[in-house]
């Protein structure tokens, strides 16, 4: 189901029911239903990245190997990113930081040392506007470039990775990502890290969705996280994952 799909499907029943109106005098309040049904299954499908409604998003992979990719939205943190590098080299793990544009001045040393610890940058935005979905397509283009080269004045790397702000997609999002060339990433284990729960409650939630192939969603913007981190990475060791970056999930998958 795509918003493609969804759209003829949708255009199909307003033309069928103007038929039986026409043929048959059945009543046009008929052609409320398709609508409701339309416009939920867009809410549906901008809310879940998962659902590929606009656009497709890597989300996991159907690998058996006992690989998983710990990915880190909303930095660089000044306090909180430097930690999570000292735990990930400890343990050996590669991670991926999907980073806000605006974040990066003052904290240059830390995009290099992500860079530097063999970990992948990606690209979450400029500005992580809380009302950057009703932009338009220029205007995510403009998100998206400014924070790439943000990161290649320091690392002259191009990103390829881009993820959504609150993972919510959009018909603009989608066409800009998609002439810049970015891979869409999504997760399937949702951590909920920022909420108000506990480390306990966060990590069992972590553990219970942790299987081969997954992506981990974590913000490297809390103290929690670095406790919920290395339990995390605790338990990978105690049942023989390795933690590898998105690329090399997505390579298993392609
Ligand atoms: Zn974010």
């Amino acid at each position: 189901m795509t918003f493609k799909s969804t759209s003829i499907v949708f255009l199909l029943s307003l033309c069928f029911i103007g038929l039986l109106n026409y043929f048959c005098e059945v009543n046009l309040l008929w052609l409320i239903l398709p609508f409701l049904v339309y416009n939920i299954l867009i809410v549906y499908g901008s809310a879940t990245i998962q659902s590929n409604f606009f656009i497709r998003a890597f989300c996991n992979s159907n690998t058996t190997e006992k690989v998983f990719a710990i990915t880190f939205d909303d930095g660089p943190h000044n306090i909180y990113t430097p930690k999570v590098l000292d735990i990930l080299a400890e343990y050996n793990a590669k991670a991926t930081f999907f980073v806000i544009g605006k974040k990066i001045r003052g904290n240059e040393p830390i995009i290099k040392q992500i860079d530097d610890g063999g970990h992948s940058i990606g690209n979450h935005t400029y500005s992580h506007s809380f009302f950057i979905d009703f932009k338009s397509k220029n205007g995510f283009m403009n998100e998206i470039d400014h924070t790439a080269e943000e990161v290649f004045k320091i690392t002259e790397k191009r990103i390829v990775l881009f993820r959504p702000p609150y993972g919510v997609t959009t018909p603009n999002l989608a066409s800009a990502a998609r002439e810049l060339n970015y891979k869409i990433i999504g997760w399937n284990v949702r951590s909920m890290d920022t909420t108000g729960d506990s480390i306990e409650t966060i990590f069992k939630r972590v553990k219970e969705q942790l299987k081969p192939g997954a992506v981990v969603l974590f913000h490297d913007t809390s103290e929690k996280t670095i406790e919920v981190l290395k339990q995390t990475l605790n338990f990978a060791e105690e049942n023989g994952y390795k933690i590898v970056s998105v690329e090399e999930l997505l390579k298993l998958t392609v």
